[in-house]
């Protein structure tokens, strides 16, 4: 993921329409009946990407997780899109990059489109340690975790199909960026926006996951997600609430970031990013250093928000 904007958060400002509408939600749905989630499967796929190596664009580890993302998708009953890019970063790199989009239910016009990105940072330019910030982070939390919840997530709906439309998207070329450089962030997601690989794409609303996988990670109302999709915020930390997870998903509006859903947002998409930061506007200390990798994966986070979102699915599509 990239980095907190440079627009000022107001944590805590602003949130008590939007509680209500959260209370009124729990209220009208029925009780938060278990619906299946696998945390442990979870945990697995995001042991199984770090497992390819770093998935920097245009190395082996990066191909051959491609390869498997598209295959997993496929072998969960999704119809699969590959959207094959080639895209230069901010220091004149061409990469050869995969967007990977698996569709359930293709028939229905009402469609929900999940995301996350699956490429992994090429430099833990955040390590406390100056000689290892020219290496590649394995990525466990920052790409694999919302990947991992999103391919457990396709394993449910491979067994039980939605009454509407879910598109699962894996973005590529999040995370080669530069800090002060807004738009080189998001490459893949920028390129999806831009050429939507089925005509006329148009979902409803979208749900990006990111940095999902923290031990007792705090997921806040990102600020760019409330100010385009209030009420599905409301939604989700409404569910959470009801599934006892009130403590780990603060009902408060947190710092914006720039991420992937700000490109759906530009795009006319309604969109909101579950992610862990602090309080204070900081990401997980583990982001972009060395230490990004399974220590730093909880199955119980994955599994909070996977159930939540899972909740999300079989209230709404
Ligand atoms: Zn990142």
């Amino acid at each position: 993921m990239a980095a907190i904007a440079g627009v000022a958060g107001c944590l805590g400002c602003g949130a008590s329409k939007s509680r209500q509408e959260a209370a009124s939600t729990a209220e009208g749905a029925p009780p938060a009946a278990a619906v299946a989630f696998d945390r442990d499967s979870a945990y697995s796929y995001v042991a199984a990407q770090v497992g390819f190596g770093p998935r920097v664009p245009n190395t082996p580890s990066h191909r051959a997780a491609c390869k498997w993302l598209a295959s997993e998708l496929r072998r969960h009953g999704a119809e699969v899109i590959e959207q094959p890019m080639r895209l230069t970063t901010f220091d004149n790199t061409v990469l050869d990059a995969t967007n990977i989009m698996g569709r359930y239910n293709t028939a229905s016009s009402e469609r929900l489109l999940l995301l996350a990105h699956w490429d992994c940072r090429p430099w833990a330019d955040e390590d406390p340690d100056e000689s290892k910030r020219s290496q590649p982070v394995d990525g466990a939390n920052d790409g694999a975790s919302g990947v991992g919840v999103l391919l457990e997530i396709a394993r449910q709906l491979g067994r039980e199909n939605p009454a509407k439309g879910v598109d699962i998207l894996f973005v590529d070329a999040e995370d080669w960026g530069t800090t002060g450089q807004e738009d080189s962030w998001a490459l893949g997601a920028q390129y999806f926006a831009a050429h939507p690989p089925v005509e006329g794409y148009s979902p409803r609303e979208a749900i990006l996951l990111d940095m999902v996988g923290g031990h007792d990670a705090r997921f806040y109302r990102e600020y760019f997600s409330e100010r385009a999709a209030g009420s599905l915020n409301a939604s989700l930390w409404g569910i959470a609430d009801s599934l006892g997870y009130g403590e780990y998903f603060p009902d408060r509006i947190g710092t914006a970031v720039t991420d992937d859903h700000v490109q759906l947002i530009q795009a006319g998409i309604p969109a909101v990013d579950v992610i862990e930061f602090s309080p204070s506007g900081g990401f997980n200390s583990r982001w972009h250093t060395s230490s990004d990798n399974m220590e730093g994966i909880s199955a119980e986070t994955l599994g909070r928000v996977g159930e939540t979102v899972m909740t999300y699915i079989r209230r709404n599509y």
